[in-house]
């Protein structure tokens, strides 16, 4: 299974290259912000992370079924990553950034989601 912090993975790469088409420029992987955000506009005090669903534990959706073995182990990891992000997104908030989640099952529908960007960032 792949690493939770991996860098430039595809559902990354698909994202940023959305935002760059629809005419957005930014900074990649912000080590002094919280949480390292993926995408980082300065100009419209945004960010943007990319979300695995197992990892980040995308509410209702099918892709984050916990493992049947290990279960508390699982649970116990899991939760420890959602606290994390929740805790990232309000002091990210709290230092006056706006803050959009995409989360990789959305990549499956492309204009679907190029809305909600656009949504997001075209103030
Ligand atoms: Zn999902």
């Amino acid at each position: 299974m792949a690493a939770i912090r991996s860098r430039h993975t595809k559902p990354e790469i698909v994202v940023r290259s959305i935002i760059h088409r629809l005419g957005f420029r930014f900074r990649l992987h912000v080590g002094s912000l919280p949480g390292k955000p993926d995408v980082v506009l300065n100009k419209y005090c945004s960010v943007v992370f990319v979300h695995g669903c197992f990892w980040h534990r995308h509410k209702g959706c099918r892709r984050c079924a916990t493992p049947k073995s290990n279960q508390e182990y699982w649970n116990a990891k899991l939760a420890g990553n959602v606290k994390r992000d929740a805790k990232h997104i309000k002091d990210l908030k709290k230092l006056g950034w706006r803050v959009l989640v995409v989360w990789e099952c959305e990549l499956k529908n492309i204009p679907k989601l190029e809305k909600k960007l656009l949504a997001f960032l075209a103030l």
